[in-house]
């Protein structure tokens, strides 16, 4: 065991089969964050705390862009939201996408704050005027604009109509895509979202041959933690596959720091970003000598501020664990009162059951320090159920109640 430690390079591999290339398209900046061209498919959420609370909106930014957030939008409603705008500006630690429907003013406002980028359907301001002015002002700032179609919002279907919905969802973005470029104002990023998942994928698909913007996906109102998750990563995954789509909002009926984390998660799955922590964890079975279930979610608890890429494995039992995970840097493989610590699959530490998430963590300082990188556990997370893994829980398979 004590034989110098199987060596685990951090570099992500440069080959491994993947999505298809991403469709081309124009590079635009939120900020100093650009989406689209070759930049990284971006993960953005959007505040659920009241704009104009600067103290509260600013704290849920800053637990946003420690979950890897890299784009917030926020509700400008009123004007009492579009006033805190300058400030807000001043204080986030994310570029600031100001969403705002029907009025002008709203939008002149926010552009005058200095937001990065906004959210604004030109079609649904009657002032075509004020249409004007704001698209001068964004354009002298530099400041896109997102055309944010959503199927819920594009009103009735006509007796007489042969379009589908996917169909006039692409047909009211290209127009609203024709008011900023007859204003000669190409700074632009599109969606069309909706809520049943193949009118979404069929969507954005017309409208990638369409334009040569960046898509920002999303599936509306996809519902709370777990079905809205699965609900959004069935729309979206289709299409990054495809190459479709250049930033992406998971929405969910949750704290907005867990659509960053479920947005991660698709990308991760798809090849398409590596970030922090991706865990492996067996679904646990009558094999298993450990109470598997709250080890993982320990684990993830701790691990998952991890700033580089690492593959962590928790797995029930020892004899499959290390081998099932052979793919992780680095695991836990539960034993009867006490886990082996393994590497790519080879074990190279057995320590008590209540020592082994120490263990773990020690392990992945080992792995951080041997590339060169900062050593993590000291700035972890701690856990928010302390205790609940306690000596004493595993109980060898075949005699659990
Ligand atoms: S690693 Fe062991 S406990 Fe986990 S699913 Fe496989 S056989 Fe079962």
């Amino acid at each position: 065991m004590d034989a110098a430690p199987l060596k685990i390079d951090l570099t992500p591999p440069s080959e491994r089969p993947g999505p298809r290339p991403r469709r081309a398209s124009k590079r635009v900046y939120v900020g100093g964050t650009s989406i689209g061209g070759d930049a990284p498919v971006r993960v953005q959420s959007m505040c659920t705390t009241l704009t104009h609370d600067l103290a509260a909106t600013t704290a849920q930014i800053e637990r946003l862009q420690e979950a890897g957030c890299e784009i917030a939008r926020v509700a400008v409603p009123d004007k009492r939201a579009a006033e805190a705008l300058p400030e807000l500006v001043r204080r986030s630690i994310l570029p600031v996408v100001a969403d705002i429907h029907f009025d002008w003013r709203l939008a002149m406002a926010a552009l005058d704050a200095g937001v990065h980028k906004l959210r604004l359907n030109p079609g649904n301001i009657h002032n075509k005027e004020g249409v004007r002015e704001v698209v001068r002002k964004a354009r002298e700032r530099g400041t896109p604009i997102r055309i944010g179609v959503n199927h819920g919002s594009i009103g009735d279907r006509a007796p007489d109509e042969t379009r589908d919905e996917a169909q006039r969802m692409v047909d009211l973005a290209m127009s609203e895509i024709g008011i900023l470029e007859s204003l000669d104002f190409t700074d632009v990023v599109v969606s069309v979202k909706a809520f049943d998942v193949p009118t979404m994928i069929a969507a954005y698909r017309r409208l990638a041959k369409l334009v040569p913007y960046p898509l920002h996906l999303g599936v509306t109102e996809a519902g709370t933690l777990v079905s809205g998750s699965i609900r959004s990563t069935a729309g979206m995954s289709v299409l990054l596959y495809e190459g479709i789509g250049d930033t992406i909002r998971v929405s969910l009926s949750e704290d907005p720091v867990m659509e960053v984390t479920a947005g991660f998660d698709i990308l991760k799955s798809l090849g398409l970003r590596d970030q922090g922590l991706t865990l492996v964890a067996c679904p646990s079975c009558g094999r298993a000598d450990i109470d598997l279930i709250p080890l993982a979610k320990v684990a993830e608890e701790r691990l998952r501020a991890l700033p580089h890429p690492m593959k962590v494995a928790v797995m029930g039992c020892e004899v499959n664990g290390p081998g099932e995970a052979k793919d992780a840097d680095v695991g836990i493989a539960g034993g009867v009162g006490k886990g082996a610590i393994f590497r790519k699959g080879k074990v190279v530490g057995v320590h008590p059951e209540s020592e082994l998430l120490d263990a773990l963590m020690a392990e992945v300082d080992k792995i951080l320090v041997e590339n060169g990188l900062e050593p993590y556990s000291d700035k972890a997370p701690k856990l928010s159920h302390e205790g609940q893994l306690t000596p004493g829980r595993s109980v060898p398979a075949g005699q659990r109640g």
